[in-house]
């Protein structure tokens, strides 16, 4: 798989040290099931206690990689979350990386999603108020424009099938979107010539731009 977009150094140190929310700590799994890159930094974070990365550099000026990672194996591992954690009798769900597969009660064209707009369905995997952030799946069709909008917290978004553009690049099958609060307003297009499926998590709800998006934002519930 050819990933373009990853993870920011903060969300694996944050995935490592499992200060993350049950959400986002799927959505990371999700990614670390396809990304060796990401994967290999999170192994390394989860060895070193999550707080590394400040200190790589320095490490990195005496010492090779196989140095590190050799360094890391002989310190004492604490207990982040990883993909090995996942229970052996989840469901199977094809399709999809594991950590969202063990959360699907069907395979993704049997899920019971609500059509919440023009083109765009929902499918919830959280029933918490959407003031503490919002977990769950979107089913955008082809040619799909979202309101632009613009975050105050952490927002990640997973791709599972399809793609869409936006102000950050194009986002494929595997990448994920990693924004934090400071990120400009940005307005996704799905350009694949599939639907798009993407597995979201936020921390809070996001600012709409447009009085569409207000209007919408109930509905839509990120
Ligand atoms: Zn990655």
């Amino acid at each position: 798989m050819n990933i373009s977009h990853h993870l920011t150094d903060e969300s694996i140190q944050d995935y490592a040290s499992g200060s993350l929310s049950m959400p986002m700590e799927t959505l990371v799994a999700c990614h670390l099931t396809v990304c060796s890159s990401c994967r290999n930094k999170a192994t390394l974070a989860e060895s070193l206690g999550g707080s590394m990365f400040d200190d790589i550099e320095a490490v990195e000026v005496s010492l090779s990689a196989s140095d590190i990672l050799a360094q890391a194996k002989l310190m004492p591992s604490h207990s982040a979350p990883s993909v090995d954690s996942v229970p052996k009798t989840a469901p199977k769900i094809t399709g999809v990386p594991r950590p969202l597969g063990r959360l699907l009660s069907a395979p993704l064209d049997e899920l019971d999603w609500r059509r919440i707009a023009p083109g765009i369905k929902q499918h919830n995997l959280s029933d918490q108020h959407r003031k503490h952030g919002a977990f769950q799946l979107l089913h955008l069709e082809p040619g799909t424009v979202l309101s632009a909008h613009s975050h105050n917290d952490r927002e990640l978004t997973y791709l599972v099938q399809g793609s869409y553009t936006d102000e950050t690049g194009t986002f494929k099958m595997g990448d994920i979107a990693d924004l934090d609060g400071h990120d400009h307003a940005h307005q996704p297009v799905v350009d694949s010539e599939t639907p798009c499926i993407a597995l979201i998590a936020t921390q809070s709800p996001v600012n709409y731009s447009g009085v569409l998006g207000k209007i919408m934002q109930p509905f839509v519930g990120i």
